[in-house]
Parts: C-alpha cells; structure tokens; sequence
C-alpha cells in the first residue's frame, strides 16, 4: 500500500491509500464526490503533519514579512520565590 495525495478544487488536497501502482490520474473527492487530479509530490514528503505544514509557513512569512512591534511588550510579573528561612534573618539589600 502506499499513501497517494490528490487535489480536489473545491476541498483541498486529501490523501488515498492504494496498492503500488494503482493510482489513477485522478479519482473522486469524498468530500463532494467531484474529480479531484493526482498530486505528484517527493517520497515522504507530502506526509509532513499540518501543524509542522503551519508552523513552516509561518517561519517563511515571517522571514518575509515579520510582525511588527508598536510598543514594548508589558514584563511578566515576576512571582516571588519562597524565601528559605534562613535568609529571612539576613539584612536587606
Ligand atoms: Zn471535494
């Protein structure tokens, strides 16, 4: 079996499972039962998740275009750390 990637024009790109050598130049969308064409894409390379997909996307945006900042993002309120009990006898700084 091997994982085939088509296109359909109203649904985006889906992925089929078929024997080697079986996939034909288009088949139907399940989505909207439309004809949807073969993508021909690298080995292994049309499996990469969606998220990585985005996150990519979003490197390469930003890398063209990236955000930009009108003002100085606000400090974090810094939590303050449990004071061990023998420090609370030393003088303050
Ligand atoms: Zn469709």
């Amino acid at each position: 079996m091997a994982t085939y990637e088509y296109r359909c024009p109203h649904d985006g790109d889906f992925e089929v499972r078929l024997p080697l050598g079986q996939a034909g130049a288009s088949v139907n969308c399940p989505e909207c039962q439309r004809q949807a064409a073969r993508v021909w894409s690298a080995p292994l390379l049309a499996r990469t998740p969606r998220a990585l997909g985005a996150a990519l996307d979003r490197a390469a945006q930003s890398a063209e275009t990236p955000e930009v900042v009108s003002r100085i993002p606000g400090r974090r309120a810094v939590s303050a750390a449990p004071v061990h009990p023998a420090r609370a006898r030393l003088p303050r700084l």
